[in-house]
């Protein structure tokens, strides 16, 4: 279908009021607001946010998230670790859980902004649509991210109530709260109009 966006028209919309106005314009006449097309250095940011929070999940994974301290001794575990702990004691939703706030969701969020950035870098037209949905579904799951927080004070509660332990966050906890919050900012950063410009060009 046919139609016009903002820079064909040459006007830029006020993200803070909606009101329209010419291009020229760089501070909206009805709210002060600073006017763009497109969010400025969208791809750039996205792309720093996203390799940062790829790089901070692998720590996340591979380092203790909770350190069991007991006379019996230190016992450290990873995410898996819990996740393989609730399995074999049959706490099978508690597993399913942990797995899918701490593991599945943050690298589905990565795979999806990679993907979304790598659409527009070699102008995949025919993806588009498909991009899109998996990004508004990353933005309502985005809600639950910090799920995980909640999941690791009931397992904080669990081990205390059961045997005389102390629990101390890993280093683990750090990185994937840097993962988390690094994520969350490439989804906001990101400017989802990018790849319908493509498709605009690809028009004319
Ligand atoms: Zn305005």
């Amino acid at each position: 279908m046919p139609y016009v966006n903002d820079i064909e028209a040459n006007r830029v919309l006020c993200t803070h009021c909606q009101k329209l106005h010419d291009v020229s314009a760089v501070r909206c006449d009805r709210c002060g607001g600073h006017l763009h097309q497109r969010r400025p250095y969208a791809l750039l940011l996205s792309w720093g946010f996203v390799l940062s929070g790829l790089v901070f999940l692998v720590p996340a994974n591979l380092l203790p998230m909770m350190v069991v301290k007991s006379i019996a001794g230190d016992d450290a575990g990873t995410i898996m670790d819990g996740v393989i702990h609730f399995l074999h004691t049959g706490a099978y939703g508690i597993a399913f859980v942990i797995f899918a706030a701490s593991v599945f969701v943050p690298f589905f969020k990565v795979s999806v902004m990679l993907y979304l950035l790598l659409i527009i870098h070699f102008r995949w037209r025919a993806r588009i649509m498909g991009g899109l949905k998996l990004y508004r579904l990353i933005h309502f799951i985005g809600k639950w991210s910090m799920l995980d927080i909640f999941v690791v004070a009931l397992m904080v509660g669990l081990v205390q109530f059961r045997e005389l332990a102390t629990i101390v966050t890993g280093p683990a906890a750090m990185a994937f709260a840097l993962a988390v919050v690094m994520t969350m900012v490439a989804t906001e950063v990101f400017d989802p109009r990018l790849l319908f410009d493509m498709q605009q060009r690809s028009r004319t």
